[in-house]
This record gives C-alpha cells, structure tokens and sequence, in this order.
C-alpha cells in the first residue's frame, strides 16, 4: 500500500492528473469552499482539543501506524485552509500558526486524504470528547472536490449513472423484469405454492421494497431469500419498476443535489404507490441516506414511514409472524455491522435478536456495535479502484476481528460491507462464507 498522502492528484481523480499545474480555477475553489464552511464546521473546527484520544480509533491509522491516518490530523487538512483566511492570526503570520493557502497542492492532498484515507464511517466521532464529526467534514470537503471535478472517476461514474438510468449500475427495465420473473418461480418452487408473488407495482401495498442494484445484477439469491421472509410474514408488499435503487452514492460524492434527486425519486414512487412505508434492502449507506439525510435534502419530511429489512425481520420474529430453527444454521457465526447502519443508523439490537434465534452459535466481533471497526469499504472506497490497496490493507483490522472470532459464517446487513468482506476473506484467507443477514434468516425459516 501507498500509506503517502500525496500532493499528486490521485491516479484517477478526475479533471487532475499530474501535481500543480493541472489548471485548478483557485478562486472558484476558494469561493466553493466558503460555501461549504457552515458554523457546525467551524465549532469542529474550533473545539479539536488535540487530545490524541481519536488516534487508535481509526482502522486506517492501526493498519498503517502513519500519524497522516490519524483522524485529528485528517481533520485538520481543512482547519489550516480554514485558519488562513477566518484567523486573524492565520492572516498575519500565516506561516507560524500553521495556515496554508488553498492552493493546488492543499486541494489535491486534501482530495487524496478525504477520497483515500477516510471511509467517513465516524468511528473516530463517537469516541471524540469534543464530537469532532470527521465524517461531516470529509463529506464537506468532498462536496467542494466534487464541484471542481475532483471527484475519482468511479465514484463519479456511479452518481451519473445512477442519474442518467434511475439505478447505479444501468439495469433496464427489461432485465430487472425477467430477473424478477425468474425468481418469482424459484419462490413458488421452493415454497410449493404457485400463488407465491414477487409484487410488481402494486399501488395502495403496504409497503414498498426497494433493492440495491448489486441483487438483480450479481445476488438475486439475496432477493430470493427476501421473498421467502417476506411471504411466510404474509407480507403485503411491492417491488417498483419505475424507480426501486435503494443506494444513493451522492452521499458520498458531497454532491448535494444529486443526493437530492435520488431521493425524490425514491419519496415520489412510494407516494405514487401510496404506501404506508418503505423498507431498504440491506444496504448501509442507502439506509442513512433515505431515512437520515433525505428529509434534510429534500427539505420536508416523508408522509410515509421507513426502516431497514433488518428492522421489519426483528418485528417479524418478535411478533410471532415467522418461525425460525437456529439448528439449521449450526456453524459458528459472528455479525458485522455496518458504520451507516449501526453508528450512523442505530440499527444495534435488532440483527442480535434475530441471530440469537437464527444461529445456533452466535459470536460478538470484539468491539461490535457502535464501537464496531468499519470493514473499510465504507465511503464509497469499492468504486475508487485507485485506493485498492489502501482499502484491502485497512481492511485488516477487520480481518484480524473476524479471525479472533473463530465463525465459519459472517453476516452482515450492507452489499458494499458484503463485497469488502468478500476480498478480506480471500486476501487474508479467513476460510469463511460471507452472507447477508436475510439469507440466514430465510435458511432458519420454518415454513
Ligand atoms: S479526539 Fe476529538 S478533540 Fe481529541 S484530537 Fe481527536 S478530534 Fe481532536
Ligand atoms: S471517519 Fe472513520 S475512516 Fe474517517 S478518520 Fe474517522 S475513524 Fe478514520
């Protein structure tokens, strides 16, 4: 891994390849950036103690041992930027209280530090006595790098894809309709019952079921197993074909307005439906970016309820509505939990409830929860080819929590967690089967 925080533009980041000279407009830039300094930022900016107490909560900074990785000093790329121009000190003497210039060197350090070297998964937040929120400024700082085209090539890719096709990986409508079809008879055949349905724009259904596009393309098997929970439950739900993209990578690109019309889109379809509620497939940052960010974006909250799938399979379980047999999955299980669901989201108990009654061996990850180590896939890291190795060597610590465990199963409830786990597993050879959470669930299901 290159641990450098280089001050070359990332191979890769679009509009700037090479170091200086790459034509960066630096008045358009500093106007972006006083746009972006809003007084949540400036309190962080201002109430970093310098306590050292971030340090080791940083996955990139224990794989790596780079003081650059350390949170505070990630944070504090910005604050020099910030000093130079609102301190009167970092006006006069700019040099001996450490405030730099916005020039094409910070910019591009700056972008290599918060594409590269930051999953925004704000463990270090939750454990900073002053709630330094790095996750918001790295989002902050990605949203000015983005306006300046700065963004690395596949994560932009996947925002304009989703904006160009209404789903991030390009899907169309026919072939999620015949992926859909296909699995609405391995439904029947597996539950022998020709009456089973996968619901296709079913207004006035109760609830409306959205997919991350990884499912139809590469995992139908996890849609499958959603279906079968869904049709033990007696669920009255629907898939849409006009919009159903449960992801929302503007969330990590910082680009606000995109941000705000996937989520239109999503709020649109399920009052066009008129649905009581919306459930996000197990997807960690899509959760966040509807349910938390997407009122914010769209400036008006939804007339319709919405949780995670791991939310309603918890309800399911409690309320009696579907029966589940922990011996059918017998091997030693651990759960990985997603930062946007469970830092972020506040999704903690409900998967221990349902893998206390869906496993019969279920081991904690030590720390879990809100303490829990991001997987380092988080950020949008899996569509920065550019910072694979970096990715796969953060991802250690992962690795080494999930060794400790002793599990042959992981589960977790997020594809982007699903993916990174996936080439831990190889990279690290942990021998052991990664999963989502629902198709534990549907394999304990006694129909
Ligand atoms: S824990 Fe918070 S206050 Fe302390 S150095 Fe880190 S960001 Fe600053
Ligand atoms: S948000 Fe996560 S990845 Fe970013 S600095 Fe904090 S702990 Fe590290």
């Amino acid at each position: 891994m290159s641990s450098r925080l280089s001050v070359a533009a990332p191979s890769g980041v679009s509009g700037a390849e090479g170091a200086a000279g790459t034509g960066l407009d630096l008045a358009r830039a500093r106007e972006l950036f006083e746009k972006k300094i809003t007084r949540q930022l400036v309190t962080y900016f201002h109430a970093c103690a310098h306590c050292g107490l971030c340090n080791d909560t940083c996955h990139y900074y224990l794989a790596t041992g780079d003081p650059r990785m350390v949170p505070a000093y990630k944070a504090d790329r910005f604050r020099r930027v910030y000093k130079r121009y609102h301190d009167w000190l970092g006006r006069l003497v700019p040099r001996w209280v450490g405030a730099e210039e916005l020039s094409e060197a910070v910019i591009l350090e700056l972008a290599d530090n918060v594409f590269g070297a930051c999953t925004m998964c704000r463990r270090c937040t939750v454990n900073c006595p002053m709630g330094v929120d790095m996750g918001l400024l790295a989002r902050a700082a990605r949203g000015m790098l983005d306006a300046l085209g700065l963004t690395p090539r596949g994560l932009k890719a996947t925002v304009d894809v989703h904006l160009q096709t209404r789903n991030n990986m390009g899907i169309s409508g026919e072939d999620f309709v015949d992926t859909i079809e296909w699995l609405e008879e391995q439904l029947q055949d597996e539950v022998g019952d020709s009456r089973a349905r996968i619901p296709l724009n079913k207004k006035g259904a109760r609830m409306l079921y959205t997919l991350n596009p990884r499912e139809p393309k590469y995992f139908p098997l996890t849609i499958l197993a959603a279906a079968k929970i869904m049709y033990a439950a007696g669920e009255d739900w629907t898939l849409s074909t006009n919009y159903w993209d449960v992801t929302n990578y503007a969330l990590f690109s910082g680009n606000d307005e995109a941000a705000r019309t996937i989520a239109g889109w999503l709020r649109d379809e399920a009052v066009n439906l008129g649905v009581q509620e919306v459930v996000m497939a197990e997807c960690g940052h899509g959760y966040r970016a509807f349910r938390w960010e997407g009122p914010n974006w769209l400036k008006a909250s939804y007339p319709f309820r919405v949780r995670g799938f791991v939310e309603l399979m918890a309800e399911y379980v409690r309320d009696g509505r579907i029966r589940l047999d922990p011996a059918r999955n017998d091997k030693p299980i651990t759960y990985h939990d997603p930062c946007n669901q469970a830092r972020s989201g506040g999704i903690v108990q409900e998967p221990r409830y349902i893998l206390h009654r869906a496993a019969a061996d279920f081991r904690e990850m030590n720390p879990h929860g809100v303490q829990n180590f991001c997987c380092g896939g988080g950020g949008g890291m899996l569509s920065m080819t550019e910072f694979a190795e970096r990715r796969i060597r953060a991802g250690k610590v992962k690795a080494d929590q999930i060794r400790a465990t002793g599990a042959e199963v992981v589960a977790t409830s997020c594809h982007n967690c699903l993916d990174q786990l996936m080439e831990l597993n190889k990279h690290y050879k942990l021998g052991v089967k990664i999963c989502n959470l629902c198709e534990v669930v549907a394999e304990a299901l006694v129909l």
